[in-house]
């Protein structure tokens, strides 16, 4: 719209769960989809949830009908609401547009409704006004969970008793964490299924939803130079390394009672490991997908203590300035030993991928020189740069022009910035769209989510059982030494 660029060439206005329109045919114009945020009052409502709906707005993505609300406990009205979300849009899309005026449209569509998370009277006075706003037309309905875990089921109870569509979908968008471990997800699993059936529940990974993670099947299986090489047999390791410059800065509370393995590793990481290891899919349904994502997490070997190193980040002082430890937060348990850094080696054994082999011989490696290692000079690396500055890049070898015989490390580079102009959404826009949408494919499935805690769950209980002491490093570091010792364990340069 407008000529500027589309998220989705179209909104497919399709009843996937719940009953269709009456000929199973995309319903046109007869329907409407309403969204409410629960817990909007929150950081993460504020943050990204309704900015993202905005974007999706603004961009013509959402459908001709569609009504927004959020709920809380916190008493609003629909004008405090919208004073509130008002703060945190922005005109993100086209800088050069004065966008006031959809965001008022917008605006206009946001309403509020306060209540309990556990009560059936505070979802059926919801669901009384969204039957007003949904006036006859097919009601379709998509409750997004920006909520504490702890009541995740309570709202899915009450709200799918009180507030699901009689005639339309309802879906419910579930954040992280799914538990702490593979029994407690279990049970949340099971807990969520009393009241739902698996279409109905999108648990969202919103890396996910990141340009450069979607991209990632489009390289391996849309460019033929790759796949052959995609395997054991040329590749030496993988290394996904995530990391943050700046501390738990007030959310030691919450992050302390997960630590980085479950807040990062399990999920985020993980799921990019796998899309990066599986096996091509056979079509790019989402259940083939998926299918596909399941086998490899279940070929992965369950993480060993020995194979992991944990660290925590301690204070130090650097030009003149001071950073605080992990424990100085306030909101962190004194004495705390959860782990802010964690390295670990996983395996994955399957044809694909079960024992990398060392480079095959180089011609050009043995006369290095030039300041690099033979090992450095021997390899190639390719890098895919999820955030920031999205880019991927292959350093190859090259001759250093002259006449001696030198060899230089350079850059294939595709760095986003420079080849594309277009703004890059928020991964949030992608997934609550696919979730209007009904596409599943960036969603975890739970038996993934299954076999993706069972690589992690006996190396968690077993830090916690032994109370290994993290490894400290300065803030601001690249991490503690044991990492690169565990690397080496394996005949691997980390980082
Ligand atoms: P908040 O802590 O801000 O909670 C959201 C809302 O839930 C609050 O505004 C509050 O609303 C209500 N609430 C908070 N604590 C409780 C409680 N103990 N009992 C009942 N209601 C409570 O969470 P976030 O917005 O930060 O996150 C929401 C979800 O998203 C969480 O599951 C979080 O783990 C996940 N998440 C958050 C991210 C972020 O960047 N913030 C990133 C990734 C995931 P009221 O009092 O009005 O009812």
């Amino acid at each position: 719209a407008n000529g500027r660029p589309q998220i989705s060439a179209s909104f497919r206005d399709v009843a996937i769960d719940g009953a269709p329109s009456e000929d199973g045919s995309p319903d046109q114009g007869g329907s409407t989809v309403s969204i409410t945020v629960v817990g909007a009052s929150g950081d993460l409502a504020k943050k990204k949830i309704f900015p993202a709906l905005f974007a999706l707005y603004y961009e013509d993505c959402l459908p001709e009908h569609f009504t927004v609300f959020g709920y809380a406990r916190s008493k609003m009205s629909d004008e405090e609401l919208r004073n509130m979300i008002s703060l945190t849009l922005t005109c993100r899309i086209d800088q050069r547009e004065n966008c006031s005026d959809k965001m008022e449209q917008f605006l206009k569509r946001c309403f509020y409704q306060s209540g309990q998370y556990n009560s059936e009277e505070g979802f059926s006075e919801l669901d009384r006004k969204l039957k007003e706003k949904e006036a006859g037309k097919v009601p379709n309905r998509l409750f997004y969970l920006s909520i504490p875990p702890n009541i995740f089921v309570d709202v899915v109870r009450s709200a799918s008793r009180t507030a699901s569509s009689q005639d339309g979908w309802t879906r419910f968008i579930v954040e992280k964490p799914f538990g702490r471990d593979s029994e407690s997800s279990g049970e949340l699993t099971r807990n969520l299924k009393k009241y739902l059936a698996e279409e109905q529940i999108f648990r969202i990974d919103h890396y996910l939803g990141k340009e450069l993670v979607e991209n990632l099947s489009v390289l391996r299986f849309s460019n033929l130079v790759f796949e052959p090489l995609w395997s054991r047999n040329y590749i030496r390791n993988v290394q996904l390394i995530f990391s943050e410059d700046f501390g738990t800065e007030g959310r030691g509370g919450y992050f302390d009672n997960y630590g980085i393995i479950r807040d990062i590793m399990q999920n985020h990481l993980l799921q990019i490991l796998a899309l990066f290891a599986m096996e091509t899919p056979v079509s790019l349904d989402a259940e083939d997908i998926r299918n596909e994502k399941v086998k490899v997490l279940r070929s992965m070997r369950r993480l060993r203590l020995e194979d992991v190193v944990v660290g925590q980040y301690k204070g130090h002082s650097k030009g003149g300035k001071t950073y605080p430890a992990y424990v100085d937060d306030p909101t962190v348990p004194s004495g705390s030993i959860t782990p802010t850094f964690a390295a670990a080696a996983l395996f994955i054994d399957n044809a694909r991928w079960d024992g990398f082999r060392r480079v095959p011989g180089n011609l050009y490696g043995r006369r290095s020189v030039g300041g690099g290692s033979e090992l450095d000079k021997a390899t190639n690396e390719l890098v895919l740069r999820v955030q920031p500055d999205e880019a991927i890049y292959l350093k190859i070898n090259s001759k250093v022009p002259g006449l001696g015989m030198r060899l230089d490390s350079s850059d294939l580079n595709l760095l986003y910035s420079e080849r594309y102009h277009a703004e890059i959404p928020d991964a949030y826009e992608r997934l609550l769209l696919d979730a209007i949408e009904g596409e599943r494919r960036l969603f975890i499935r739970s038996d993934e989510l299954d076999a993706a805690w069972a690589i992690f769950t006996p190396v968690l209980a077993d830090l916690e059982a032994k109370k290994v002491a993290p490894e400290l490093y300065p803030y601001g570091s690249r991490g503690p030494v044991g990492a690169h010792y565990l690397a080496a364990n394996y005949n691997v340069r980390w980082g």
